[in-house]
């Protein structure tokens, strides 16, 4: 059966993870790097607009200190990783020559994307590579940044870059054929909601040696830009012409279908672009008129709060339960909020225009 998408893709952000790069030797599959840079190559040559995420610079930054498995202290994985990318960029650059495509190296940290100005700057750089029909590689900065090295092995990270540069699919590519029901071959083709059924089909997922990053931070990726109205695609990169088999609507890998109210682009910047800083608890009549009446956060609603946040900041709403259903920029910071909160004046915490609904009930 054929897989219909509902938009025409053309800008496509391709996740490529440690698990696939790495070679069984140590340091990088050189086979396998060569065949998808051939693959982007022929897509882009097409029209389409690929922009690569790519992990793999700890995996040969190991390689090249001597160590089979993965240290467990921050500052070696960062080394690892400072090692390692130029390597990494090394053997793109080659692969890329070959094709006469140029290829550029982007690093990006969480603050590029909680910094309205440094978001849009970082958008800016990718889209004018793409004019120059050059393909943009992007990684976290792990030398300065440790968020995908502790969690995601930069899958959380490409739904951001998706979201940023409004991407119209998301691949993510690893050493699993998608997201298994419960059998080892039984592999789910098609996800409308990720919901909580779904969600547990991702826990106990493998710890590997060298790489990070297990199919639930990868539904957490799929999660944000589903609601960026961007499908998403989990699938092995080891299968021949993986990219070019997806784009052709092949029923391969697991698709994540976007939600159908898709947010604008401010809004989806607040909703999933921006790390939060602290949480806001409010009670059940601030979460009605915020879900309901589309009103702004006012002081009397909020009952307690936590972490650390200055004016401008973004924060997490949680209701009573401490479940998120919204996020928006504060107007006061956690420690003037800690002296006004529950006040009975019009004081307003969060403007509308700043606040986005992320779980409507
Ligand atoms: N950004 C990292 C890399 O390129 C992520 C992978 C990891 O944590 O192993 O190596």
């Amino acid at each position: 059966m054929r897989r219909q998408f509902q938009h025409k893709i053309k800008r496509i952000v391709v996740k490529i993870g440690t698990s696939m790069l790495a070679s069984s030797h140590g340091g990088l599959d050189n086979r396998i790097i060569e065949e998808l840079v051939n693959q982007i190559c022929s897509l882009a040559a097409s029209g389409k607009q690929i922009i690569l995420v790519s992990s793999g610079a700890i995996a040969s930054g190991l390689a090249e200190m001597g160590l089979k498995t993965r240290p467990q202290d921050l500052s070696s994985l960062q080394a690892a990783a400072s090692i390692g990318q130029s390597i990494l960029m090394q053997r793109y650059n080659d692969y890329f020559k070959k094709n006469k495509v140029s290829c550029a190296q982007v690093l990006l940290t969480w603050e590029d994307f909680c910094q309205r100005q440094r978001y849009l700057n970082a958008r800016n750089t990718v889209d004018r590579l793409l004019e120059y029909k050059i393909i943009p590689i992007i990684n976290e900065n792990d030398a300065v940044s440790t968020d995908e090295i502790k969690f995601g092995d930069n899958d959380k990270l490409s739904a951001l870059v998706a979201n940023l540069v409004e991407a119209d699919l998301l691949i993510l590519l690893s050493d699993v054929e998608g997201l298994y029901r419960t059998k080892k071959d039984d592999i789910i083709s098609v996800v409308e909601e990720l919901n909580d059924e779904i969600k547990k089909l991702a826990k106990g997922t493998d710890k590997k040696l060298i790489s990070r990053g297990g199919m639930i931070s990868k539904l957490e990726a799929a999660e944000i830009v589903m609601h960026a109205g961007i499908p998403c695609v989990i699938a092995n990169g080891k299968t021949k012409d993986i990219i070019v088999k997806i784009l052709e609507g092949q029923e391969i890998g697991t698709l994540f279908l976007p939600k159908k109210d898709k947010l604008v682009a401010r809004d989806r910047w607040i909703a999933f672009g921006a790390k939060t800083k602290g949480k806001i608890v409010v009670d059940d009549g601030a979460k009605e008129a915020l879900l309901k009446k589309g009103k702004s956060l006012l002081c009397p609603g909020v009952v307690d709060l936590d972490g650390k946040f200055v004016s401008g900041d973004m924060v997490s709403i949680v209701d009573k339960n401490h479940k998120e259903f919204a996020r928006g920029i504060s107007n006061y910071s956690s420690g003037e909020l800690k002296t006004i909160k529950g006040c009975k004046g019009k004081e307003e915490v969060i403007h509308r225009d700043n606040l986005v609904i992320t779980v409507k009930e």
